[in-house]
């Protein structure tokens, strides 16, 4: 099969496309024919890599895609044969506490599509059946792959972690990535008034056009936490969605009292500094979570696919130039999600 892979970690350069030996699914897998795959900032930083990521080379990215399976392994009905299919690249093992639980997500054997095993950048990828979830016919397949990833790990920080209620106030820290444009639609679908800080005119008119009420330009109002403050009348805002991590001490400014801090990554970088007493002081809590358990992955991918909420997407290149899709992520001025283009629309 054709595919993107690694044998060493780096910039876009280190992305090789060439051919690999098809993947045969195993008990209780099925196989998929890829259309889609969509990038995420995780992508970029498995290919450069980190500390302690141990990776088999060669090694395929992506974590997101869509298809149409094509076999199954022993112990897998054959009626999946044909089906279009959108992949939770979220893969639990199904036997610890976890996910006896229903909490795959926190699996102590957890593994990610392009992380752990390989991913999405290729003709074929190999995952547990309980990892395919329909998708309608006529519904785009580009769409379902690029809403996999961001929309469940939004739901699941907002609704099952953060309990957020209709009228409360959200603020969302950053306007145009993907689980970023996926927190504005989810909010206002929940019921609730969404600030965003974005960093240019461009990106927050992306959020107003996805429900945002209101819109603040950093490069405008560095000190954001103020104007925060002042669209309510001085309260601050119930929740606030942090995936940048380094601007934590601004939104501790801008929550209210009892406000919830929910964050899902760490675009800023890993390591800053925070004040305590704007913690205990103003009895805030800092709500983490990494993906969605299944159960969140099928309802908000339902909620997509019924055209509630809709994965943006910016730009699609074909699977064979990932090393620009890649420069053009790392860019930072995309839109929206980028997606690579593996086959024809099924
Ligand atoms: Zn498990």
């Amino acid at each position: 099969m054709r595919a993107v892979y690694l044998t060493a970690h780096g910039g876009p350069e280190v992305l090789q496309y060439g051919e690999l030996p098809d993947p045969q699914p195993g008990p209780g897998q099925v196989r998929v024919r890829l259309h889609y795959a969509a990038l995420n900032h995780l992508d970029l930083w498995v290919r450069r890599g980190w500390p302690g990521l141990r990776l088999t080379y060669p090694h395929i990215l992506g974590a997101d895609g869509a298809g149409v399976v094509d076999a199954v392994g022993p112990g897998v009905d054959a009626a999946w044969v044909g089906r279009r299919v959108v992949l939770n690249p979220n893969i639990g093992c199904g036997r610890c506490a976890y996910c006896l639980a229903g909490q795959d997500n926190r699996c102590d054997h957890w593994q990610l599509l392009g992380e752990t095993r390989a991913g999405t950048y290729a003709d074929f990828v190999v995952v547990p059946e309980r990892n395919v979830w329909p998708v309608p016919d006529g519904f785009d397949l580009a769409q379902a792959a690029a809403a996999a990833l961001v929309f469940q790990t939004a739901w699941h920080s907002l609704i099952t972690r953060g309990g957020l209620r209709p009228g409360e106030w959200v603020l969302v820290v950053g306007a145009s990535g993907g689980v970023n444009t996926a927190s504005i639609q989810i909010a206002k679908r929940a019921g609730a008034r969404v600030i965003v800080v974005g960093s240019n005119a461009r990106k927050l008119a992306l959020a107003r056009d996805l429900g945002a009420d209101f819109g603040i330009d950093r490069s405008q109002t560095p000190r954001w936490h103020r104007e925060v403050l002042r669209l309510t009348n001085g309260r601050g805002v119930d929740v606030v969605v942090d995936n940048v991590g380094t601007t934590f001490p601004l939104s501790f400014k801008a929550a209210c009292k009892g406000g919830r801090i929910l964050t899902v990554g760490n675009t800023g970088g890993p390591v800053f500094e925070i004040d305590n007493r704007y913690i205990f002081g103003k009895h805030l809590s800092i709500l983490g979570s990494t993906m969605s358990p299944q159960t969140d992955f099928r309802t908000v991918m339902d909620l997509v696919f019924a055209g509630h909420l809709r994965a943006v997407v910016d730009r699609v290149f074909p699977l064979a130039e990932a090393r620009a899709a890649h420069a053009y992520l790392e860019a930072g001025q995309q839109l929206g999600k980028v997606v690579l283009r593996i086959a024809a629309q099924a």
